[in-house]
């Protein structure tokens, strides 16, 4: 008989491996003992590492403790006080429950507990090496427990060949370690590489300056506080204003009961709170807390559970979306969006400028030549500057350009109205083209539209390639309010548009719209869609067109009517507002 090739493996060996699961590298052994520590009650937890974690982490905490009995058998698998059977698994209020961390570092490391409880007389001393208790000895300590972790993985060489540099290492940790500080404001931590201090959370310290910790001052400073409830669901946190975003999603955090996780669906959701908010490739920010009853979703899909199911996903999705969709709604009643300039750079220097050569302003008052540069999105740092001619606080008469002394135009470009506190500046096109959007956003999906039949139908005569786009795009342009009507073999007649464009011309329109809709891929896009983000662009009135008074009020009413006015579909500002307070910060008055 041969013997069989199949063999039970030793209790090493399977500690080694399931080691492996749990603890991947040093900064998913920070995250277990942190848990624990917080699991234990600590509101101050200090982290050191030496060699990015290989050679040491040492986690100290002022939490319950354990007796002597109790850290024995902590480090024993599956020991755990937190889960005694299986009903519990619905019910679970912390963050450790399988009992496998302790054990599982033990066996791939040489780890040293000290812990104590409160009250009594001595606290307890184990050493462990490969998962074995080597020494126990009473000792003295304060309540709290520190778990020494020395030559992470020593024993596994396979698992140190893949660890990445200790920069990358050293970097994991801090990232989860900034998880803890986002998620715990009421804990105090202390992260130490060597001697250096990498981050230090003190208890006072608001979400905001832990943000700033974490996720950096850019992110932190354009954060706008949400919150929504529904039954036992509710959702709180910061999102990030539509005009700061980053080039991928490394800034949302997203905590599900207090845990980490990394979710698609999270994600997703936010991400269709900002539609048409956002520029292509561009994402939101985000620290977001949901808190959902434990028996609706299963955080043990995952061996370091960084994965959660959840039993509705669409009841969670729906949530996050109009926590942030409401948010927006608010902040468009307070106008706070609009307030999203930042100086960075200060005025230059007092002069008398040329105040007629300055455009259209006073000409008796001596002027302040003023130079600035504003950012509209620090991320991005997308600026423009602009040199005014500033009339003095006794406005006189206007003597050139158009426009009145409420509202004119600068450039042919931008919109100027004077408010009794603030200046409002608004890009023309990138306005009327919000407003166009939301209004065929709204047509093509059935929202009620004015028809205006023209006096005089519009003749247009196409080119073989046009005709070819116009028998593509003659559906869609009726979905859009245009009638048209073929007229002869590349002739066509344009009866009514819809009544929002009945002063624009329309054969530039409907022509700009065909050559532009030529160079999309039809068989690729959404036809619909495109044609609505094109007429939105082609309808709008253009950087350069000189603006009648009438017409500036009238762009400026009808954004101002708009559900998302502070942003135009691809995502770039429609508008900016100057306060008195911005004007004493560029004059250095404050
Ligand atoms: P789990 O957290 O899943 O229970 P662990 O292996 O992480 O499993 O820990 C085993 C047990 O050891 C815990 O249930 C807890 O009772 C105890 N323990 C671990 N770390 C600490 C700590 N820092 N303070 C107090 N008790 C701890
Ligand atoms: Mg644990």
């Amino acid at each position: 008989m041969t013997e069989p090739k199949i063999r039970i493996l030793g209790e090493d060996v399977v500690g080694k491996i399931s080691a492996g699961e749990v603890v991947e590298r040093p900064a998913s052994a920070v995250k277990e003992l942190i848990e624990n520590s917080i699991d234990a009650g600590a509101d101050s937890i200090s982290i050191e590492v030496e060699s990015a974690g290989q050679a040491l982490i040492r986690i100290a905490d002022n939490g319950a403790g354990m007796s002597a009995e109790d850290a024995r058998l902590a480090c024993l698998r599956h020991a755990t006080s937190k889960l005694r059977n299986i009903g519990d698994l619905d019910r679970l209020s912390t963050f450790g429950f399988r009992g496998e961390a302790l054990a599982s570092i033990a066996a791939v490391s040489r780890t040293e507990i000290t812990t104590c409880r409160s009250g009594d007389n001595a606290g307890t001393a184990l050493e462990l090496e490969s998962g074995q208790i080597s020494r126990m000895k009473p000792v003295g300590r304060s309540r709290g427990t520190t778990v020494e972790v020395r030559n992470l993985f020593y024993n596994v060489p396979a698992r140190r060949k893949f660890l990445k540099t200790e920069a990358t290492e050293l970097a994991e940790i801090a990232s989860v370690i900034g998880h803890f500080i986002v998620s715990y404001p009421d804990v105090e931590f202390r992260f130490q590489s060597g001697s250096r201090t990498i981050l230090h959370a003190t208890k006072g310290m608001g979400d905001i300056d832990r943000m700033r910790l974490v996720l950096g001052a850019d992110v932190a400073e354009n954060m706008v506080d949400v919150g929504l409830s529904s039954g036992e669901l509710s959702v709180r946190g910061y999102v990030s204003r539509p005009s700061s975003t980053r080039k991928d999603r490394a800034s949302q955090l997203f905590f599900v009961n207090g845990r980490h996780v990394k979710s698609k669906i999270l994600g997703d959701a936010l991400y269709d709170a900002y539609t048409s908010m956002l520029e292509r490739g561009r994402y939101p920010s985000a620290v977001l807390f949901v808190s959902i009853p434990s028996s609706a979703i299963d955080v043990n899909v995952h061996p370091t559970k960084l994965l959660v199911k959840f039993d509705n996903e669409k009841e969670v999705k729906t949530l996050i979306t109009n926590a942030v969709r409401r948010r927006f709604d608010a902040l468009k009643a307070e106008k706070a969006l609009a307030q999203e300039v930042h100086f960075i750079q200060t005025p230059m220097p007092q002069s008398r400028g040329d105040a007629a050569g300055a455009g259209a302003f006073i000409a008796d008052a001596p002027a302040v030549q003023g130079q600035f540069t504003y950012e509209i999105n620090k991320d991005e740092v997308r600026s423009r500057s602009a040199s005014w001619g500033w009339p003095s606080a006794k406005a006189g008469m206007i003597t050139s350009g158009s426009g009145s002394a409420e509202i004119f135009q600068v450039g042919n470009c931008y919109i100027v109205r004077m408010g009794e506190d603030h200046i409002e500046i608004t890009d023309q096109h990138a306005a009327h083209e919000r407003v166009f959007y939301e209004y065929f956003t709204r047509v093509v999906s059935g929202g009620a539209h004015d028809l205006q039949s023209l006096l005089f139908p519009v003749r247009i005569d196409l080119s073989s390639n046009e005709a070819m786009v116009m028998s593509k795009a003659f559906e869609p342009f009726k979905r859009l309010g245009f009638y048209i009507e073929p007229f002869g073999e590349r002739s066509y007649v344009v009866q009514s548009v819809p009544a929002i464009l009945k002063d624009r011309d329309i054969k530039t329109v409907v022509m700009d719209a065909l050559s532009d809709l030529s160079e999309r891929d039809l068989n690729r896009v959404d036809i619909i869609d495109e044609m609505v983000k094109i007429m939105s662009c082609r309808a709008a009135v253009k950087a350069g067109d000189k603006l009648t008074v009438e017409e500036m009020y009238s762009v400026l009413d009808q954004l101002h009517k708009c559900e998302l006015p502070f942003t135009c579909p691809h995502g770039r500002p429609t508008l900016i507002e100057l306060k008195i307070d911005d004007l004493e910060k560029m004059f250095r008055r404050k």
